[in-house]
């Protein structure tokens, strides 16, 4: 499958930006594609569409914004298929997972389209007789969304939905190595008839020059962003100098954690869950699984037996679980955690190296033994890659899980309901999965991180409140 689009979508029209980049199929190292590679004259012409299209969006009446989301929401589910090829070829996940990442990012437009019209304020009751309080809800302004490679549909409606639905005019500026489904997404929002100017579209090969006009122009008044943490601090300060909304969606090292007491197959089908989707590449996978001493060796032994049953291949092929890493830097990665582990004393208990001599693969794999002072102890893989460390005591393994700047998802594994409690209230993440390997799958829960894995929630009302400004109206009267 090929696609050709060498336009930004800005003001209601597809402009030329002059170049094009290609994209990669990670699989093969084969292009797929071409996108239009938008200079900052380009952001700057977005950012002027959308401050113009703002007074009026925001304006526009509730049931009618609703109405497009839900129009989009239904154009993106009849074109699902279609949009889960283009996705797979470009990023390599798995077609089933392709499949269900545009089933979930669809679904954030449905919610949202619902829940545009349920945006209320408050009335609040005075001190005295002759003044009234109310609090208006109102839509915060020009939104920028940068968004990653890792969930090409799915970020881009978790952010662009919820914005749209406040009544927010937007900028979307997709991952390099994933545009072509954010093009596509943005031609069927058109489609849907968003006025001229509500939804833009600037694609680029030079993220730090056209994000550096999305995060400081004035008219800019919210930056919503999913990346890396370092890329995150950056946005963050660029921000500053204007006093930016910002939402940040940023890396994880997620824990996770079975007790003597667990389930131990369940813990092990969570590990294969948690950490072996999207080949890894996810900020909530499994990054450190810490298993009790008193039942590692069995723990260790299902596990391997588990990861021998994942195919490891090109993500159009049938069968595959596990698809190639997003590009080379990304393999190298994967490959030096890995050999930093076993030169500091894990054991190799299934995979271990590259795959294949096309694209990015490589295999499941499973390191015992694993300690605090190795690399992949303390940085994000973001590769198929479980390390397994043994424990002693609770109270032991919660300061190891919360020994770490990150803090999106922690999981642990457990049938003692105290210990539940004391986990779930001291674990120091955004997001826990308790006997659960999936808690992300929820629209309706708010997604996000605390400490360095970034600001604000997504997902939910809680999404929705990320884009609205708190209006305090006192009005007295004779
Ligand atoms: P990245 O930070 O390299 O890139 C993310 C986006 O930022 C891309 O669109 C990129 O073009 C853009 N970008 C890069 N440099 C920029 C700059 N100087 N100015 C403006 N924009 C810039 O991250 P990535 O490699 O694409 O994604 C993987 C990371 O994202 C991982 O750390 C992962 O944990 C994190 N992530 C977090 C969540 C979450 O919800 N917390 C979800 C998915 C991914």
């Amino acid at each position: 499958m090929t696609v050709d689009s060498n336009k930004l979508f800005i003001n209601g029209d597809w402009i030329s930006a002059g170049g094009t980049f290609p994209i990669h199929d990670p699989a093969t190292g084969e292009i797929v594609g071409y996108a239009a590679d938008a200079e900052q004259s380009h952001a700057l012409l977005a950012v002027e569409a959308a401050h113009t299209a703002f007074p009026t969006w925001s304006k526009t009446p509730a049931p009618k914004r609703s109405a497009l989301l839900y129009r989009w929401y239904e154009l993106i589910m009849e074109h699902r298929d279609e949009i889960a090829t283009l996705l797979t070829c470009e990023m390599g996940k798995p077609f089933p997972e392709a499949k269900g990442e545009v089933s979930f990012a669809a679904n954030f437009v449905l919610w949202y389209a619902e829940e545009a019209k349920r945006i209320y304020g408050d009335t609040v009751p005075s001190n005295e007789p002759n003044k009234r309080i109310t609090v208006l809800r109102q839509p915060v302004g020009v939104v920028s969304a940068i968004t990653p490679w890792n969930f090409p549909a799915a970020m881009v409606t978790r952010k662009v939905a919820p914005a749209l639905a406040a009544g927010c005019t937007v900028i979307l500026k997709p991952a390099e190595q994933t545009p072509l489904t954010a093009i596509r997404l943005v031609e069927l929002a058109e489609v849907a008839g968003f006025p001229a100017g509500v939804f833009n579209l600037v694609t680029t090969s030079k993220p730090a020059e056209v994000g550096n006009v999305l995060t400081t122009d004035p008219r800019v008044r919210k930056v919503t962003f999913t990346g890396s943490t370092e890329v995150g601090k950056l946005l963050y300060r660029q921000a500053a100098d204007t006093i930016k909304r910002v939402s940040l969606e940023l890396g994880g090292h997620a824990p996770f954690i079975v007790f003597a007491d667990a389930e131990i197959d369940l813990a092990v089908q969570g590990v294969i869950a948690s950490k072996y989707r999207n080949a890894g590449q996810t900020c909530i996978c499994t990054n450190r699984v810490y298993v009790h001493e008193s039942i590692a060796a069995s723990f260790a032994e299902k596990l391997r037996q588990a990861v021998s049953t994942l195919q490891v291949g090109p993500g159009m092929k049938e069968g595959v679980h596990i698809g190639p890493l997003i590009d080379e830097h990304a393999l190298a990665k994967v490959e030096r955690h890995v050999e930093d582990a076993l030169a500091k004393g894990a054991t190799l208990l299934i995979g271990g190296s590259r795959e294949g001599e096309q694209g990015y693969f490589f295999q499941a794999t499973v390191l015992n033994h694993a300690t605090e002072d190795m690399q992949i102890a303390t940085e994000e893989t973001f590769g198929p890659v479980a390390p397994i460390f043994t424990f002693q005591s609770e109270e032991e393994v919660l300061a190891r899980a919360n020994d770490t700047p990150y803090g999106l998802a922690a999981y642990f594994y457990t049938r003692d309901i105290g210990r539940v409690t004391r986990m779930q209230e001291n674990l120091e993440y955004g997001i826990i999965g308790v006997n659960d390997p999936a808690p992300s799958v929820a629209i309706q829960a708010p997604f996000g991180g605390v400490k360095e894995s970034g600001l604000a929630r997504e997902g939910g009302k809680y999404g929705l409140d990320a884009f609205l400004e708190t209006k305090y109206i006192s009005l007295a009267f004779a």
